[in-house]
């Protein structure tokens, strides 16, 4: 390919609208532009990472035993009716209908369509375990899409599906992808991280979150400073901390005037936050009202405590009269003199400690010295651990500090189990010729996001430094003055050794100024530069420049080829 023929609109400046470094990169490199909101062309140096990356997907699928299949975008009600995923799947599901009134969906994710692709033709356990997959655009009408390719609402995504004939094979299923899923990820030249995740609205057993370690990414994760745990903000498990064993003082009621908040009710008693019980109460969309205690100090996860609750799939801030109609107080609250039949979920850290102060159900009074253990109606609460974890908590594992990070979730596996077979009639006959259902598990990488995650992991003020594994080209032979016939002559030479060597290599052989070249070169972020100037032609002296380090080595025409191929295998 040669630069003079190729559509790569590069800008100077950055659009407003790009807030973090790979969308403006991805923008000024001319690697894409916007079509809509969260919706996106690929120009053709963006579409060539794009494949790249798709190319060890495919690699690492197939050795692992996955073949490749094409579903259709669009996806009729019924299939999502059967799941029960029709009513539950909330805004992000892009719905519509065709010309004869029937209810289709883009596809968001393809468990149900794929489900029913093989129920109808897996008969015996002699035909599992199966893994297909297909790598396509999916559409999320997100409620805020931002960040270019990270969170954007149609997005390529490769998706595979196991299906066994029981949990032993599903596990070994879940262990491959796994395990390929490392590879492709250390195949791009990404930093990463597996953590223990939740499993979302996909719903059924374990999960684990590829997260590329990235400031900019939405992702928090927690990791041991001693084990290897690790795990998503949402997931990581907690042991209640168990206070100081102290003499049970008698609870006492006090007036707290305009104490209202945490920090105005630690300050007026003059306690710690940490003496301090938090009462957040939520309404879930089916209406019922949960409230929810933690140490003052401490956090609520929401997504615990979602999974706590049967039949919810959101929370939110519950409406001032429920609270009062369920005999609470907002900005006062304690489990102590709630209704009965009212859901109440108390973090287990709270109930290990003495002489605290929570909400007296009433304006402006707190009680003092609860001890929830003796406090507590405890037939009539639920205690688990409900709490968000901070830097500095300690390891479920093995009790060593753990510590945050912020990372972007590239891909995340599942077990499935029999959810989707069990709900749509997917069954094989096992050994014994008995019906059972197929017991399944689901793996998915976003492409796009992986291309965005390698550029925020890999860039400087100059542009982007691809990994050579996806560069659009692994080296671009610079041609310093191409209206000079002998240099563009020498760099056609040049070029054409380097593809005959099997090297991914672009000529840029525009006739711009060498500085336009190479701050374009610089941007784009081609692995190597091969420069071809007057000491080229006269002396037949290249110059090779490694993107990564701003290393430049001077070599012979006699010694250049060797030198690349060395660079380029640390590249
Ligand atoms: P998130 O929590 O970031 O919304 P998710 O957990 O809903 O993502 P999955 O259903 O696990 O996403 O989808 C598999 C992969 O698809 C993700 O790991 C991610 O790489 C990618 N992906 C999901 N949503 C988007 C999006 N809106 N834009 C780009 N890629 C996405
Ligand atoms: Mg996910």
């Amino acid at each position: 390919m040669r630069a003079s023929n190729l559509y790569a609109p590069t800008l100077r400046n950055t659009p407003a609208e790009a807030e973090i470094v790979s969308h403006q990169l991805m923008y000024r490199a001319g690697l894409m532009r916007k079509s809509a909101g969260g919706m996106y062309n690929f120009l053709p140096l963006g579409w060539r990472t794009i494949r790249k990356i798709e190319g060890i997907i495919r690699e690492e699928m197939d050795a692992a035993g996955g073949q490749e299949i094409m579903m259709p975008i669009l996806q009729p009600s019924e299939l999502w009716e059967e799941s029960g995923r029709w009513a539950a799947y909330g805004a992000e599901m892009m719905r519509m209908k065709d010309r004869h009134g029937r209810e289709f969906c883009m596809g968001p994710t393809h468990e149900e369509m794929i489900t029913a692709l093989v129920r109808d033709e897996v008969r015996s356990y002699k035909q599992l375990p199966v893994m297909l997959y297909q790598i396509q655009d999916k559409f999320r009408d997100e409620r805020r899409p931002r960040f270019g390719l990270m969170r954007s609402r149609e997005f390529i995504m490769k998706d595979l599906y196991s299906f066994d004939k029981d949990v032993e094979g599903m596990n070994e299923s879940y262990q491959k992808m796994y395990d390929a899923y490392s590879r492709i990820f250390t195949r791009c030249g990404l930093e990463f991280r597996p953590v223990e995740a939740d499993n979302g609205a996909i719903g059924g057993g374990h999960s684990h979150e590829f997260t590329v370690l990235a400031e900019a990414g939405e992702s928090s994760i927690a990791c041991c400073t001693k084990c290897e745990y690790a795990a998503s903000d949402e997931k990581a498990e907690l042991k209640a901390i168990v206070a100081e064993q102290e003499e049970m003082l008698p609870l006492e009621k006090v007036a707290t005037p305009g104490t209202n908040t945490i920090e105005k009710l630690a300050d007026f008693l003059n306690v710690p936050t940490a003496k301090t019980i938090k009462a957040i109460a939520y309404q879930t969309d089916k209406g019922e009202l949960v409230l929810a205690f933690v140490r003052g100090d401490h956090e609520v996860n929401e997504v615990k405590l979602i999974n706590l609750i049967e039949d919810a799939q959101e929370l939110n801030m519950a409406e001032d009269e429920a609270i009062n109609a369920a005999g609470g107080c907002p900005g006062f609250m304690s489990p102590i003199g709630i209704k009965e039949g009212i859901k109440v979920i108390v973090d287990h850290t709270v109930m290990h400690m003495y002489n605290a102060v929570t909400g007296a159900n009433e304006v402006d009074a707190h009680y003092k010295n609860v001890t929830p253990e003796r406090d507590f109606n405890k037939e009539a609460i639920t205690v688990a651990d409900i709490r968000m974890v901070a830097e500095g908590d300690a390891c479920p594992k093995c009790g060593a500090p753990l510590t945050m990070s912020r990372g972007i979730e590239a891909g995340q596996v599942f077990t499935l189990g029999t959810k989707y077979s069990e709900a749509m009639g997917a069954t094989f006959l096992d050994e014994a010729g008995k019906e059972q259902p197929l017991v399944m598990g689901c793996y998915g990488i976003g492409v796009g996001r992986t291309m965005a995650a390698a550029i925020e992991q890999h860039n400087d003020e100059d542009g982007i430094i691809w990994p050579r594994a996806i560069a659009p080209f692994e080296a671009v032979v610079a041609v310093v003055n191409a209206k000079k016939d002998d240099q563009l002559q020498y760099g056609e030479e040049i070029y054409a050794e380097l593809k005959q060597e099997g090297i991914d290599v672009l000529l840029d052989d525009r006739k711009e100024r060498a500085g336009v070249k190479f701050k374009d070169c610089d941007l784009i972020g081609y692995p190597l530069r091969v420069t071809i100037g007057p000491k080229a032609v006269e002396e037949g002296v290249i110059e090779l420049k490694i993107r990564k380090t701003g290393e430049v080595i001077t070599c012979s025409r006699e010694e250049y080829l060797e030198k690349v191929r060395e660079i380029l295998k640390t590249l």
